[in-house]
C-alpha cells in the first residue's frame, strides 16, 4: 500500500533528525519511493520556538494503517521524542498524511490527516511529489488544495549538501555492522 508521511523536526540538528527518521522508516516501515525537498517552515500556533524543517515522503509498505502508526510511534520513541505541548518544539514528528484511498476515523488514527488541507508546511512538500493526487474526502487534488489553502505561514525550500545525507547513511550503516543494503531513494 502507498502512504504519504509528513516528517518534521526543530530540535537537535533537524537535518540529521530527518535523515535518521528516513533511515529507520526505510528499515522498519516500508520502502521510500519518493522524497520531497526539505523546507524550513515558520511555526504555526506556538510562535516562540525555532523554525521547523519539514519533508514529505512516499513509501510502499505491507503494513496496515494502524500497524504502520504503531511502527512510526516506535521510531519516534527510539529517537527519544519527549512529550511536549501540541505544536511545540520536537526532535521528530512523523504523521500519516495519506493512506492511498483509505479513509479511517478511529480514536488512534484519522486518514487523510485531519489538518492536511489547512497547513502550508504539509501541502507545499506534498505537492512537490503528489500534486495530482486526489485524496478521498477532501475532493480536490493536492495542487488545488495548496492553491486555496488560507494558511499564509512561510515555507522555504532549502538545499543541503548531499554529503550530509551520505554521512548520516554511512554512520547508521556502520552502527548496524557495515551492512550496505541498498535502499532506493526518490528525488531529494
Ligand atoms: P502527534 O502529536 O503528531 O505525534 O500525534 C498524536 C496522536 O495523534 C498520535 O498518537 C496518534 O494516535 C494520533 N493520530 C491521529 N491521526 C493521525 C495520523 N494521521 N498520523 C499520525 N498520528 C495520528
Amino acid at each position: 500500500m502507498i502512504y504519504h508521511l509528513g516528517l518534521g523536526s526543530n530540535l537537535d540538528d533537524p537535518v540529521r533528525q530527518l535523515a535518521r527518521a528516513r533511515a529507520r522508516i526505510g528499515r522498519g516501515a516500508g520502502e521510500i519511493r519518493k522524497s520531497s525537498s526539505l523546507y524550513l517552515t515558520e511555526p504555526v500556533g506556538l510562535k516562540n520556538q525555532p523554525w521547523f524543517l519539514n519533508q514529505v515522503i512516499e513509501i510502499e509498505s505491507s503494513l496496515a494503517p494502524l500497524k504502520l502508526l504503531a511502527t512510526l510511534k516506535g521510531i519516534e520513541r527510539k529517537m527519544k521524542r519527549e512529550p511536549g505541548p501540541r505544536n511545540g518544539p520536537r526532535r521528530i514528528d512523523i504523521d500519516i498524511l495519506l493512506a492511498g484511498k483509505t479513509v479511517l476515523r478511529t480514536a488512534l488514527l484519522t486518514v487523510p490527516h485531519p489538518r492536511l488541507a489547512d497547513r502550508n508546511f504539509v501541502l507545499v512538500p506534498l505537492a512537490e511529489i503528489a500534486a495530482r493526487t486526489r485524496p478521498p474526502v477532501l475532493g480536490y487534488t493536492i495542487a488545488a488544495l495548496k492553491h486555496t489553502c488560507p494558511d499564509r505561514s512561510r515555507v522555504l525550500r532549502v538545499e543541503f549538501p548531499a554529503a550530509d545525507e551520505e554521512s548520516v547513511k554511512k554512520r547508521s550503516s556502520r552502527a548496524r555492522g557495515g551492512g550496505n543494503r541498498p535502499r532506493p531513494h526518490g528525488r531529494k
